[in-house]
């Protein structure tokens, strides 16, 4: 569904010219969960971006579903960013509906979408409150519901939980995946978390420092449903950690 073909970014910055991401290629299947990890500033952001379509590779292509990337944003596209978006001086119902709202549904359809979509966020007796009153962990969760109301088919997922405590985080991950499983996204997150990335995903691409190229594309084979609570416990997530720590603890050492 999403294919890098050896596509790489310039940024011009008055120093000269910053080569963030070098050449990456990856191919992305309908419905997969892939996490990207690497040193800051290898381009993580960069490449969602690209992949967005709210920036132009300098170099090679992306196609999402066969079509080409080319500053244009792809048709049911969800993007969830680092900074809470949540408009501060809407409820959670109306920040829920805002992009419905944009699409031109109609609005008891809007009122029902909304509904379900708190229900499926455990979020239905929090529907009038406003951001300021809630939790960090609730404001993200809202964030993902406002992404997830226009169906997205693919979600980009940026450092989506990176300021939560671990067991708030350990909370999302499991409704992310609960909500994953049901409505079968192509997930492409960024994370500088290794674990968040393995309990989630179903590859994690491991990037090396700028200008970034892939180092390891490892697939978690650890089978669904994942119990988020022991998941950490199992042999399995202990190899993983530490094949691909042995790759990216590198890159933090050459960084450091
Ligand atoms: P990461 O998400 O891996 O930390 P980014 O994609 O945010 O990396 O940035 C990669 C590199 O590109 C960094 O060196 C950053 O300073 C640089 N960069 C990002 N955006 C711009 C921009 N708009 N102009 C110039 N340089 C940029």
């Amino acid at each position: 569904m999403i294919e890098l073909d050896r596509v790489g970014k310039a940024y011009p910055t008055r120093q000269g010219v910053t080569h963030a991401v070098g050449e990456v290629s990856l191919a992305i299947g309908a419905g997969e969960f892939v996490s990207i990890v690497g040193p800051s500033g290898c381009g993580k952001s960069t490449l969602l971006n690209m992949i967005a379509g709210f920036l132009p590779p300098t170099a090679g292509e992306i196609r999402v579903d066969g079509q080409l990337v080319n500053g244009q944003v792809p048709p049911k596209l969800g993007y969830i960013f680092q900074k809470d978006t949540l408009l501060p001086w809407f409820s959670v119902r109306k920040n829920v509906a805002l992009g419905l709202k944009f699409q031109g549904v109609a609005p008891d359809r809007i009122a029902s979408r909304v509904a379900e979509l708190l229900e499926l966020g455990h979020l239905a007796d929090f529907a009038d409150a406003y951001p300021h009153q809630l939790s960090g962990g609730m404001r993200r969760r809202v964030a993902l519901l406002m992404s997830l109301a226009v169906e997205p088919r693919i979600l980009l997922l940026d450092e989506p939980f990176g300021a939560l405590d671990t067991h708030t985080k350990t909370h999302l991950h499991r409704e992310l995946i609960e909500i994953w499983r049901k409505l079968g996204q192509t997930i492409v997150m960024v994370t500088h978390d290794l674990d968040e990335a393995i309990t989630l995903s179903d590859r994690v691409v491991v990037l090396s420092g700028p200008p970034s190229r892939v180092l390891l594309d490892e697939r978690i084979a650890i089978p669904h449903p994942r119990d988020v609570f022991t998941l950490r416990e199992t042999p399995q997530f202990t190899a993983h950690v530490q094949s691909l720590w042995s790759v990216l603890g590198q890159q933090f050492r050459a960084a450091a």
